[in-house]
């Protein structure tokens, strides 16, 4: 599988876990847009949220759950941001569904 999120979730190539359990990992992104840049993705790889079905709905939910728990152990108290670019025109650039977890500085928006 060609797929770089697969290949970290299989420990293939190296990042920055910071959260490991049977369904979900976290880590650091390569290139940080803010003081905390935590990428949160399945194990199981799923393309986008296209690719989401009431099947596999539940990883959407126990993500978020661990975002909040990363956001405080980093101590985001005053606030973050999750996003989640899907396809083309979203900004998606890694087809292996993942959420970011931005925080550490005041997000802007409208997103750009
Ligand atoms: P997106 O543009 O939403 O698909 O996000 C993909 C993200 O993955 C970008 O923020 C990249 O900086 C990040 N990224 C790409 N390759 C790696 C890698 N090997 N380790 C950590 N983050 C990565
Ligand atoms: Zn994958």
């Amino acid at each position: 599988m060609e797929c770089i999120f697969c290949k970290i979730a299989n420990n293939e190539i190296p990042s920055e876990k910071i959260y490991e359990d049977e369904k979900v990992i976290a880590f650091n992104d390569l290139d940080p847009q803010a003081p905390v840049h935590v990428l949160i993705i399945p194990k199981e790889h799923i393309k986008s949220i296209d690719e989401i079905t009431d099947k596999n709905s539940d990883i959407i939910g126990k993500i978020f759950i661990i975002a909040a728990k990363i956001a405080k152990e980093k101590s985001l108290d005053n606030g973050y941001r999750i996003v989640n670019n899907c396809g083309k025109d979203g900004g998606q650039t890694v087809e292996h569904l993942h959420f970011h977890l931005l925080g550490g500085r005041k997000m802007n928006w409208p997103a750009g």
